[in-house]
């Protein structure tokens, strides 16, 4: 009977790199997922992913972003592989705004190159954009876009290539540390069973269906591909990514075109759901095809006609941030979950910690803001 040294169950965005980490540092590891990753089914499709280091969502996120930005060039370094897109990225906000002055404070705190633009000065370096003098501009040129089923896709099979075992289409239903054998096991929906001393848990959205317990809600989100008519949305003509907040809290993000199409979301909206049937294509709700309009409308000029749309889902947590925790008191089941639309960029360092964690190495990372008794959950 094989017990392995670490499972991972959930092998898209941070199970992926979970389960890499944990096989370069020697450990015998298995990587478990119900679906054959990277795929649709999770938060992690639609090819792109914002890269920021300069973060509206709060200092405590900055110092696990920059080693994330170091383990993601490490691991182009290594494979050759094109994840990272250093194409900046151009925030823009009204300046009274806690995103705008937690992006410039977060720069300020930790010298994270950025620029400020006034609307004027926008108008003159990207003329698509139009936006009116209460708004700011702040350009960080290190930033970018990571390709996220690539990241997922070397990760997977850089694991292989160590001699990680793979089991795909293994939908895990219960994990449950057994006293007596000391170690945990975990079942599938089919009656099969694995076992190891250490478990690394990442079933993003479904995380709920193995423990129901854990405050995590679902949320469908759309995002849209148009045609463009101006070649300067394009990247190889320097167009940035961008991440967007209008006067009236809409939050829009978007990557520089690529063969003649724009992606375009927006954060904020969506639909709370409680099964992936529910996360239906695009446009099953009337609101999936005018999502992006407010930004459209009034403040981005080039873009043509709709192309096509994609469904894709968040895990919200009620404060939306991230939930990484020991899930029992003998430490050996923790989670990684909640990510809340804004894991992608962390997923290198969050599966690099996690693995240290398994491994009962000491990790010199302050996780204590992410723990799940901020919601006075009784979990242990
Ligand atoms: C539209 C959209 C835009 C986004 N934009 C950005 C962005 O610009 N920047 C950014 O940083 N982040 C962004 N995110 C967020 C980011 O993509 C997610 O936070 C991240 O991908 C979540 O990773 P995960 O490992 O938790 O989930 P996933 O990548 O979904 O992996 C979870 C895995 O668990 C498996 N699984 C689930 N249940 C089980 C089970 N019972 N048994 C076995 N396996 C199971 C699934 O099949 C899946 O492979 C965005 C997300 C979406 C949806």
């Amino acid at each position: 009977m094989k017990v392995y040294d670490v499972a991972v169950v959930g092998t898209g965005s941070v199970g992926s790199a979970a389960g890499y980490y944990s096989s370069t540092m020697g450990a015998s590891v298995v990587q478990i997922d119900s679906e054959y990753p990277p795929h649709c089914k999770g938060s992690h499709h639609g090819e792109t992913r914002l890269m920021r280091h300069a973060y509206a969502e709060g200092e405590k996120y900055i110092p696990l972003v920059l080693k994330a930005q170091c383990l993601w060039n490490d691991l182009e370094l290594k494979t050759n592989k094109p994840i990272f897109h250093r194409v900046g990225v151009l925030n823009i906000a009204p300046k009274n705004t806690d995103f705008y002055k937690n992006v410039l404070m977060t720069a300020q705190q930790y010298n994270i190159p950025i620029k400020q633009y006034t609307t004027l000065e926008i108008q003159k370096r990207w003329p698509n954009w139009t936006f009116d003098a209460s708004y700011i501009g702040l350009f960080e040129p290190d930033a970018g876009y990571l390709n996220a089923p690539l990241a997922i896709e070397t990760y997977l099979s850089e694991s292989r290539k160590i001699g990680a075992s793979q089991l795909f289409g293994f939908e895990v239903i219960k994990i449950q540390y057994c006293e007596t054998r000391d170690f945990v096991i975990i079942q599938s929906a089919d009656g099969k069973e694995v076992y190891a001393k250490q478990v690394i848990v990442c079933a993003g959205t479904w995380i709920g269906k193995i423990f129901p317990e854990l405050p995590v809600q679902p949320k469908r989100k759309v995002f849209e591909w148009f045609n463009i008519s101006d070649q300067k949305l394009s990247e190889e003509k320097g167009f940035p990514a961008f991440a967007i907040q209008l006067k009236n809290s809409a939050t829009y993000y978007g990557f520089p075109a690529k063969n003649g199409q724009i992606k375009i979301g927006r954060h904020d909206g969506g639909q709370n759901i409680s099964t992936l049937n529910e996360n239906s294509e695009y446009e099953t709700y009337t609101n999936d095809a005018i999502e992006v309009e407010g930004l459209l409308k009034n403040h981005l000029s080039g873009v043509e006609h709709l192309s096509h749309g994609a469904a894709c889902s968040y895990d919200m947590s009620p404060d939306e941030d991230f939930i990484i925790d020991w899930l029992n008191s003998k430490k050996n089941i923790q989670i990684v979950t909640g990510l809340s639309g804004h894991g992608f960029k962390f997923v290198s360092v969050l599966g690099w910690l996690m693995a240290q964690r398994a491994l009962g190495k000491a990790i010199d990372y302050d996780l204590s803001a992410f723990r799940l008794n901020r919601f006075n959950d009784k979990t242990e």
